[in-house]
């Protein structure tokens, strides 16, 4: 696959010093007791539903599931590559989100139209980070019915050993986003477990996430200043995030490489040129039949 980088949505008319373009930033209490990521991702978010098309439930689901997949990365692997795989319950419909280290996000729903995507039994959120030479995976089962968000703690505290409060949401206006974003706040190694009680609390009191990120205008210092209101902290991070894909026309073909050699010299037999899509983003590739030859060389 190419490095090239094809940004789907630029930032019309949204100058560097916006304050709502998307981002994530990371900051540490300076008693050392907690480190927190806030992320805000509405026109990620919205790109990557717009390309998919996903709808109702299974669109907010999603939502949560980039933004988490951003904050995981921000949290264990800002330098690498990080993708969350969730299965619904009863192993019915795949999410996938995928979180670049340059910042470009993109995902996959494959829901059928008559499925809802539920979390439960069943079910498994397949979490991977890393790069070409080294690959983490993990795979828990989220809790029955619950969120995106309580199936990262657990994630997080059963593989990565970290204790965290994690909240992802969005909010929508006319059926699209309109802000989407979430935190994760980690209490560090050797810190006492009271400041984190006291911390729940904190975060249990506020209103939910997407009412929290609508109140300062998705802006994400505002939203990492309000979750440590009064709590002297450090600003480590901030890097910018958006929807993008990676694909071109080798990474398109490469996927057919995975069909039965009969399937391919069947397509070879068809018209002279391929028309196929970027699962991901939805770009429309024509190949010439004759491309193919070289997956047969290959199989
Ligand atoms: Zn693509």
């Amino acid at each position: 696959m190419s490095g090239a980088t094809k940004d789907q949505e630029p930032d019309a008319g949204i100058g560097e010093a916006s304050p709502t373009r998307d981002r994530v930033v990371r900051a540490l209490t300076d008693d050392d007791t907690f480190r927190v990521m806030v992320a805000v991702t509405s026109r990620t978010v919205r790109g990557a539903i717009e390309a998919q098309r996903a709808r109702g439930e299974t669109a907010r689901h999603f939502a949560d599931l980039l933004t988490g997949a951003v904050l995981v990365r921000e949290t264990m692997a800002p330098q690498y590559r990080v993708q969350a795989v969730l299965k619904g319950a009863r192993g019915r419909g795949t999410l996938v989100a995928d979180a670049h280290p340059d910042g470009l996000t993109r995902g996959l729903v494959q829901v059928s139209d008559d499925e809802r995507l539920t979390l439960g039994a069943g079910g498994s959120l397949l979490m991977m980070r890393g790069g070409a030479n080294r690959m983490y995976r993990s795979v828990t089962e989220p809790p029955d019915g619950g969120s995106v968000a309580e199936a990262l703690m657990v994630y997080l505290q059963t593989s990565e050993q970290i204790i965290s409060v994690t909240a992802v949401g969005a909010t929508t206006r006319d059926d699209s986003i309109e802000h989407a974003g979430g935190y994760l706040v980690q209490l560090l190694p050797g810190a006492a477990r009271g400041p984190l009680m006291v911390m729940t609390e904190r975060l249990a009191a506020m209103p939910p996430i997407g009412e929290l990120l609508a109140s300062v205008g998705g802006d994400a210092d505002a939203l990492l200043a309000e979750l440590l209101y009064l709590m002297p902290h450090t600003k480590l991070g901030d890097s910018d995030v958006r929807h993008g894909c990676l694909c071109d026309v080798n990474a398109v073909l490469a996927s057919l490489g995975t069909l039965p050699r009969e399937e391919i010299v069947e397509l070879m037999k068809g018209d002279e040129v391929l028309e196929l899509s970027c699962d991901y983003c939805r770009t429309e590739y024509a190949i010439p039949t004759t491309r193919l030859e070289g997956l047969l060389a290959r199989s």
